[in-house]
């Protein structure tokens, strides 16, 4: 890869930035100074520093967001905060997207990266990656809805939805429960409920495959996942 667009995409500015660190000898490959922005670089085996501090080179990024409400999954929109507009200039250089959607009053696990590759897999509906969702409900939910949607319900359009487990926290005039769902049709959980007569009124998604959200992401943060995390993803 030139020398120029790695320094690019790792963050060190445009590549008129780039061109003047170049110029100013601020680069070195393997220990001697790169002023020629054409280079080209192994980015496996060249060490490259700038002014001294080694740059880690990776290609991709994967953040989990705690999405909170009132901001779109979407890498842009002409009315609304994007989740993109949380994320730190740092980041943005790798342009992550959202990984699927989160409607505009969900909260919770939002992945996002610019894997194309990984999200084409996460989204795919032969993975059946399981999603858990918590969710407050109107009215009391109960056995035979935990039976029905064990069976699979039939959404407003006709579609019958591939078994959800469904598990009752707490049964009452404002119900909780956790649901596990391994689709993602258009605002699913809430048409699962609306297919057995009930409203959410407040979702938040707590799980993606095997990877929990962090519980010390408040609304709005993030953080990259570990190469653990991301290897549980694959
Ligand atoms: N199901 C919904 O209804 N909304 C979401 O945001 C995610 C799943």
């Amino acid at each position: 890869m030139r020398i120029d667009k790695l320094l690019a995409n790792m963050g060190f500015g445009s590549r008129k930035e780039v061109k003047k660190l170049l110029k100013d000898g601020a680069v070195k490959i393997d220990g001697m100074p790169v002023k020629d922005a054409k280079f080209h670089v192994n980015v496996t085996e060249d060490e490259v520093t700038v002014y001294g501090e080694v740059v880690e080179y990776k290609e991709f990024i994967y953040l989990m967001m705690n999405k909170p409400q009132g901001v779109i999954s979407a890498t842009e929109d002409n009315m609304h905060k994007t989740v993109i507009d949380l994320l730190e200039e740092e980041d943005l250089v790798f342009e992550p997207f959202p990984v699927g959607r989160l409607d505009k009053d969900t909260e919770g696990f939002l992945l996002l990266t610019n894997d194309g590759q990984l999200a084409h897999q996460l989204l795919s509906p032969k993975k059946h990656v399981p999603k858990k969702y918590f969710a407050k409900v109107e009215g009391q939910v109960t056995e035979e809805d935990v039976e029905a949607f064990q069976k699979g319900v039939i959404l407003d359009d006709g579609y019958e939805t591939k078994p959800g487990v469904l598990t009752i926290l707490h049964s009452g005039p404002l119900s909780e429960i956790e649901l596990v769902i391994t689709e993602g049709k258009f605002h699913q959980v809430k048409r699962m409920f609306e297919a057995v007569g009930k409203k959410v009124v407040y979702l938040k998604r707590t799980e993606m495959g095997s990877l929990k959200l962090d519980e010390e992401l408040e609304l709005g943060q993030y953080r990259e996942l570990t190469e653990e995390e991301v290897a549980l993803l694959k």
